[in-house]
């Protein structure tokens, strides 16, 4: 039995038997797999703690049969223990996480993908970014990751490069005035340079920008249909989000 060393963070665990718990991990090394940890809850070692949602973890995994794994051993590196104590930020965590599994899919090694969202919910935990940021951030940056990068350089419908002011969902990208259509987005001004900075900063420095509460709201919002719209999926987690926040 080959066993395999790497990190990953626990997207989320439930109980089953006496003293188990079947845990989905997205690991940096085998992408997001479902994984047993036999005897979870009765142990006095670590693996208890170290199986609860969102903590990024060091495993070590056996492998019993092909792409199915076990958790041997684990040690907790950040266990993002502000989301448990604020619950917006928990179901921000939580819609994050569905849609990176959904975007990705399971045993699909992303380590993009998963940087993403460990920044993410760093920024949200210990940054001071607000919820509303850190979606609409996040949404971007993996619809962008996964290959569906909305077009901003030039309108979608004509390819012009001058009066960018609308984006539109079906389009994939922005429009010109003369282009726009009833359902377009208007965002001339400060959510269009919020937009362009979110698509194209440095991924280290993807949340070091600062906006205004409009902006925020419309961004949010466009973002989030647009990655549904992409995905083509619908999310109870987003829907349990929006009714907190
Ligand atoms: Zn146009």
């Amino acid at each position: 039995m080959e066993s395999i060393k790497t990190n990953g963070l626990i997207l989320s665990a439930r109980n089953y038997g006496e003293a188990n718990r079947m845990v989905s991990i997205f690991t940096a090394d085998l992408g997001i797999i479902s994984a047993p940890s036999f005897g979870a809850r009765g142990r006095k070692k670590s693996l208890g703690s170290s199986t609860r949602e969102f903590s990024w973890c060091e495993l070590i995994l056996s492998e019993s049969t092909k792409d199915r794994f076990r958790i041997e051993d684990s040690l907790v590196r950040e266990g993002f223990f502000p989301l448990s104590e604020d619950i917006v930020k928990l179901a921000a965590a939580v819609y994050f996480s569905d849609l990176a599994q959904n975007a990705i899919g399971v045993n699909n090694p992303d380590k993009e993908v998963l940087s993403l969202l460990l920044n993410t919910l760093y920024a949200m935990c210990y940054n001071g970014v607000s919820c509303e940021t850190a979606k609409m951030v996040y949404e971007l940056r993996l619809a962008s990751l996964v290959g569906y990068r909305p077009a901003t350089d030039a309108c979608a419908v004509c390819g012009s490069l001058e009066n960018l002011e609308y984006f539109d969902i079906d389009c994939q990208g922005v429009l010109c005035a003369n282009c726009r259509r009833p359902a377009s987005f208007k965002i001339a001004g400060a959510p269009m340079e919020a937009l362009n900075y979110i698509l194209s900063a440095d991924s280290k420095k993807i949340f070091s920008f600062c906006t205004d509460k409009k902006t925020t709201s419309i961004l949010s919002d466009l973002s989030e249909k647009y990655i549904c719209r992409q995905l083509e999926h619908s999310f109870r987690s987003l829907d349990y989000y929006n009714k907190l926040r």
